[in-house]
């Protein structure tokens, strides 16, 4: 029988105590554990045929990368750790729970910044929509990585382990943790208490959302462990999306996935009909503003124009007032007309936009709302609705 005092005068020290063939044994039980689960009690009834395309185009990338990262793998991140690992900022800590547990959630916490930042620039997301687009979410779906990003991240936790000084031991196991929950919030499964788990940790459910087609549902629950940093973020969604994937036919065969990694997005076209129709709304949002007050018709619709063109094309075609000739005209307009701001009493439910109460000023005509519901198409090309 084990004593305390056994336990006292034991060195412990947790991380250590887990060798690394142990921690990937650990992983492919798991992985096998959550493949059978899927398999037997899958959340969604998956064709085979796809489901099976689905893992073999998956593992083929997963070799692939396993190749491609070869000389960075994980053992070159406890290389990296190994060396500089005494120098960083951690160091000053004397408690080594307290070391260990600061570092697993910087490292988490960097997860969650480099996959908002994929979200967030065309550039990053070109090797990340590689992950996207698997529209059969299961187990596999976890190993469809661009193995440029796996070289970024790889980058960001070398930098971030020499800057804090995480230990060998400690990224060992942050590696095992990180795998093993990216691997189960991919498992097409769905059990009792997951919604009260996804309190603490991203569950399939939550990561489910973030696989959705739709970008106002995929752009949210970018954890990888912990489902902290999006309720701390705003980030957090749990509407269940209808598809899964990205929008348009993308190839889901190993040689042309590579090559749709290295496809720049093609750039938003936008129907001429849908433009005017914004810059329609625009325009009214301003009457609209300032009481339908007439007079500055014209210049809020040249406003409207120039801001939504801005808007979709990039392009800034403001019109410059010119102070020596009309500057009655140009500072009536300026206080007049308000600035194109998000409304405040606009929210985001899922995918639509709900009216919440104007404190002062007209209410939102119905057709408004009509208009700004409809507007998904706008979403759909990877642009915000500027109200
Ligand atoms: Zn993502």
């Amino acid at each position: 029988m084990v004593r305390l005092t056994t336990l006292t005068e034991f060195n412990f020290r947790w991380p250590t105590l887990v060798p690394g063939e142990m921690l990937a044994l650990t992983l492919l039980i798991a992985f096998a554990v959550f493949a059978t689960l899927e398999f037997h009690a899958p959340r969604e009834k998956l064709p085979k045929k796809y489901l099976r395309q689905s893992y073999k185009t998956n593992f083929c990338l997963f070799i692939v990368n396993s190749i491609a990262m070869s000389v960075v793998s994980a053992s070159s991140l406890l290389i990296v750790a190994g060396r500089y690992s005494d120098k960083g900022l951690f160091n000053t800590l004397s408690n080594p729970t307290c070391k260990a547990v600061l570092s697993f959630l910087f490292l988490d916490l960097l997860m969650y910044l480099w996959h908002k930042a994929s979200h967030r620039f065309d550039s990053l997301w070109m090797f990340h929509r590689v992950h996207h687009n698997d529209p059969y979410l299961n187990i596999s779906t976890a190993f469809r990585v661009h193995f440029l990003e796996l070289f970024i991240i790889f980058i960001l936790k070398a930098i971030s382990i020499i800057i804090f000084g995480i230990e060998e031991a400690i990224v060992l196991t942050s590696e095992a943790v990180m795998t093993f929950f990216i691997m189960f919030h991919h498992t097409n499964i769905s059990f009792m208490g997951e919604k009260l788990l996804g309190h603490i940790i991203i569950v399939p459910s939550l990561h489910r959302t973030h696989h959705s087609t739709q970008r106002c549902e995929h752009d949210s629950n970018y954890g990888a462990v912990l489902s902290l940093w999006d309720r701390l973020f705003g980030t957090l969604s749990e509407v269940q999306p209808v598809a899964i994937g990205i929008k348009g036919s993308s190839p889901q065969d190993l040689v042309n996935l590579i090559k749709f990694g290295f496809t720049p997005p093609t750039p938003p076209t936008v129907q001429p009909l849908n433009l005017d129709d914004m810059i329609a709304e625009a325009a009214y949002y301003k009457a609209e503003k300032r009481g339908f007050y007439p007079g500055n018709d014209l210049q809020d619709w040249l406003e409207a124009k120039s801001e939504i063109i801005a808007l979709v094309y990039g392009v800034d075609s403001t019109p410059k007032c010119n102070p020596s000739a009309h500057a009655a005209s140009c500072n009536a307009s300026a206080k007049n007309t308000a600035p194109f701001a998000p409304l405040p009493w606009a929210k985001r439910t899922g995918c639509s936009l709900v009216p919440g109460t104007l404190a002062n000023g007209p209410q939102p005509s119905k057709h408004y709302w009509t208009q700004l519901n409809s507007t998904d198409s706008i979403q759909s090309h990877g642009l915000e609705i500027p109200w």
